[in-house]
């Protein structure tokens, strides 16, 4: 059971917490519970840190964040103890995770499960901080933004969970974030493989590396709320079903910069050592487009993540300058809006109505990707919301009436 930073934000929720686990364990289950830091703590800890400098070390950062979890951790192994139950925390160090040395977005590397599975043997419920393990040389690394999400999974196939329980503020996944279009509706149930395409393309629902973990090893997982007591959607093979719907989700990212690099001339491995200098930085490239050239040049354009942003223009004017190409400009003000749906596979027609659907509003397209399951579109920001709610309309998602509550 993994619990978001809005069910555990206060005291009161961190008891109503315990009382959840309580009820799974009264009847007759093995639990182990991940926890997020409470709402707002990441926020304020990374304000902490940008008053003193505005380039903290990523090693401190990641001493300063998983701080927040392992609070949480303790005060709901206490509330468990308070409760009667024997309810002990743990660091993600002390229950064997161990990741790569990329700090702020480290990747699980290995989990080492046998003090979970004494603690488990022993009666014990372990309450273990999320988001955070340990890199080879000992230093504490999170997994980015989400990851106590990509904890909860990797565990739970560690430990050859039956199923992953993920709590959070709404229901379930729904055909689009429901706090931006009101008349999105709650899937009962969602393929592996749609859920992954949604969690990278923007729906932070839960963290792509999660689903990935989850699919990879066919771990069923569920996303329900800690508010109500709705089953949720339960993310899991495809089926029949789900390849009738021709579009399952909307999604809106709104953290990608946009980099143009110009006039860059039209020879063999010139992109090539472009794209090697970011991903030997780390730099994760989304939407690349390259136009048709004109006088031996062309201009590359493509996609990092805003918080890359300025880090990818140093990379890409300093490889402007060695292969002699041009400037290298950038936007911010843009969003990706994309539709996923594994019905796309068999329908045609799909990219068509998406973009008549953005030109009937006016909204131009700056970039377009798609793969045989999503369709993506760099759009201007300002046009993101609108963009959102329209085609979620034209495919069909909205719900008839004004429906059931979202927040539980
Ligand atoms: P937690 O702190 O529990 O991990 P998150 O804020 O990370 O919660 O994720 C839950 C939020 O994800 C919801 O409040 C909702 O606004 C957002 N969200 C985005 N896309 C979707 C979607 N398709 N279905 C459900 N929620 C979504
Ligand atoms: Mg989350």
């Amino acid at each position: 059971m993994k619990f978001g930073g809005t069910s555990v934000s206060n005291i009161e929720r961190i008891c109503h917490v315990a009382d959840l686990v309580e009820e799974v364990a009264r009847e007759g289950h093995e639990v182990v519970v991940v926890v997020s830091a409470m709402a707002g703590d990441t926020d304020r800890l990374i304000r902490l840190a940008h008053e003193i400098t505005p380039d903290p070390p990523e090693r401190e950062i990641d001493m300063l964040l998983s701080s927040g979890e392992r609070i949480t951790s303790a005060l709901l192994a206490m509330a468990l103890t308070a409760r009667g139950r024997t309810s002990r925390s743990f660091s993600g160090r002390q229950v064997g995770i161990h990741t790569d040395s990329t700090h702020t977005k480290a990747r699980i590397e290995h989990i080492e499960s046998g003090r979970l599975l004494s603690a488990l043997s022993a009666g014990v419920i372990p309450v273990v901080a999320g988001f955070q393990g340990i890199s080879p040389n000992e230093d504490v690394t999170t997994l980015g933004r989400g990851g106590s999400d990509t904890t909860a999974v990797a565990l739970a196939v560690a430990l050859s969970a039956d199923r992953c329980d993920i709590y959070t503020d709404v229901t379930g996944v729904f055909t689009a974030d429901p706090n931006m279009v009101p008349r999105a509706r709650k899937l009962e149930r969602i393929s592996y493989e749609e859920m992954l395409e949604m969690a990278a393309l923007g729906a932070k629902v839960l963290h792509s590396r999660s689903v990935e973990f989850a699919m990879r090893y066919r771990m069923p997982l569920r996303v329900l709320s800690t508010f109500s007591k709705d089953p949720g959607t339960l993310v899991t093979e495809e089926d029949k079903k789900m390849e009738q719907m021709v579009v399952s989700g909307v999604t809106l990212d709104r953290n990608q910069a946009q980099v143009i690099v110009c006039d860059v001339p039209d020879r063999p491995g010139l992109a090539a050592s472009l794209f090697r200098d970011l991903s030997d930085n780390a730099v994760i490239v989304d939407m690349i487009v390259q136009n048709v050239g004109q006088d031996h040049l062309t201009d590359i354009s493509f996609t990092v993540p805003r918080s890359e942003a300025r880090k990818t223009i140093r990379i890409a004017r300093e490889v402007a300058q060695r292969i002699g190409a041009g400037e290298v400009r950038s936007r911010e003000d843009i969003s990706k809006i994309s539709i996923v749906g594994v019905g796309m596979r068999s329908h045609s027609g799909v990219a068509a109505r998406m973009f008549e659907t953005l030109a009937s509003e006016g909204i131009n397209i700056l970039m377009i990707s798609t793969s045989e399951i999503k369709i993506s579109c760099l759009i201007d920001e300002k046009y993101g919301e609108l963009a959102a709610r329209v085609v979620h309309q034209t495919f069909g998602l909205d719900r008839a009436d004004s429906g059931e509550p979202v927040r539980g």
